[in-house]
C-alpha cells in the first residue's frame, strides 16, 4: 500500500511459537522507499520475503533494484527476510553497532534471546556494511535523505529513521502499542526515546512496525499513549513487587502483571519476562 509516491507500507503476517503446537498470530510492518533506487526499512520474516519481493514486481520494479536495507534493530521479525533480499539483489545492510552482532551472528541472538521458532522466522545472517549512529544521514537516492536517531529501550541498538524530504518518521518497535504484550529491555530509556521522537519537527507520517501508519495530528497522541502504557506497566509491576515475596520468580511476576493488563496467557516467553523484570532493576 502506498503512503506517498515514495513510501510504501508492507504488512508481514507470521506466527510466534508459544509452546509445542501453540502459536500466536503476529504482524509487523516494514517500509519500501521507491525512487530511482529502492530502499527497505526492515525486512520482515523469512516466510514473507517472497511476498515482499513479489510486491515490488507488482508495482513494476525489480527486487534487484534494492540497494539499501536499513534495519531499525536486530529482532527476527525485522531481519528474518534479509538473506532472501541479499540473494535477490546486491543490497547493503545498515544497522546500529549495538544490534549488529545479533544480525551477523543469528545463532548468538538465538542463544541470548531464545524464541522457540527463531529459525522459522530467520533464514540466516547477513553482514552489516555500515553502522548507523545518532545524527548520521543516509542518501539512499538522489535528493532523498534519511537521518538516524538513536532510540534505545526496546533493544539496546534500536534506531528510528527520519525521511526528511517527505516527513516520514520510521520508529521500528520504539513505541509500544497499548494493550499488547510489552517487549523492551529498559522502560525508562524507552520513555526517553519516545520523548525524543516527540521533539522531531516536520513529521507528517508516523511509520511504526506495530501501528497502522499515523498521519499528522494524532502522531504525538500515539507517542503519548506509548509512554502512558509503559508508565502503567511500571505502576503494576511496582505494586506487585510490594505485595509479592522477593523470591517471586520472573515468570510468576510476568503472569500476574499480564493478568492485570488484561492479557490472558499461561506461558511467558523469555522476551516478555525480560520486559517485566526490567522494571524490577530500578
Ligand atoms: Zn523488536
Amino acid at each position: 500500500m502506498k503512503i506517498t509516491e515514495t513510501i510504501h507500507v508492507f504488512k508481514h503476517h507470521f506466527r510466534l511459537a508459544l509452546g509445542e503446537n501453540q502459536y500466536a498470530d503476529r504482524f509487523v510492518y516494514s517500509y519500501i522507499l521507491v525512487g530511482e533506487k529502492i530502499c527497505l526499512i526492515d525486512a520482515g520474516v523469512w516466510g514473507t520475503a517472497p511476498l515482499l519481493l513479489n510486491y515490488l514486481e507488482q508495482i513494476g520494479r525489480s527486487p534487484s533494484e534494492i540497494s539499501t536495507v536499513l534495519l531499525t534493530h536486530a529482532h527476527p521479525d525485522h531481519i528474518g527476510g534479509c538473506l532472501a533480499i541479499k540473494k535477490a539483489s546486491s543490497a547493503s545492510f545498515y544497522a546500529h553497532p549495538a544490534d549488529k552482532p545479533w544480525i551477523e551472528d543469528v545463532e548468538k541472538q538465538y542463544r541470548e534471546r531464545p524464541i522457540l521458532n527463531f529459525f522459522e522466522l530467520v533464514e540466516g545472517p547477513v553482514p552489516v556494511t555500515r553502522e548507523l549512529k545518532e545524527g548520521n544521514t543516509v542518501s539512499w537516492d538522489k535528493g532523498k535523505t534519511i537521518r538516524v536517531l538513536e532510540t534505545p529501550g526496546h533493544s539496546l541498538g534500536s534506531i528510528s529513521l527520519f525521511f526528511e524530504e517527505e516527513g516520514g518518521l520510521f520508529t521500528g518497535d520504539a513505541i509500544p502499542a497499548s494493550g499488547t504484550i510489552p517487549i523492551y529491555v529498559d522502560p525508562e530509556i524507552s520513555i526517553q526515546s519516545i520523548q525524543k521522537l516527540k521533539k522531531v519537527s516536520g513529521v507528517k507520517y508516523l511509520l511504526s512496525s506495530w501501528h497502522e501508519p499515523v498521519f499528522e495530528n494524532p502522531i504525538t497522541a500515539a507517542m503519548d499513549e506509548g509512554i502512558r502504557y509503559i508508565q502503567k506497566i511500571d505502576e503494576i509491576v511496582t505494586d506487585l513487587i510490594k505485595t509479592m515475596p522477593p523470591e517471586t520468580s520472573g515468570e510468576e511476576l510476568s503472569l500476574r502483571a499480564l493478568e492485570r493488563i488484561g492479557i490472558k496467557t499461561s506461558k511467558v516467553l523469555h522476551m516478555v519476562r525480560t520486559s517485566f523484570e526490567s522494571h524490577r532493576k530500578k
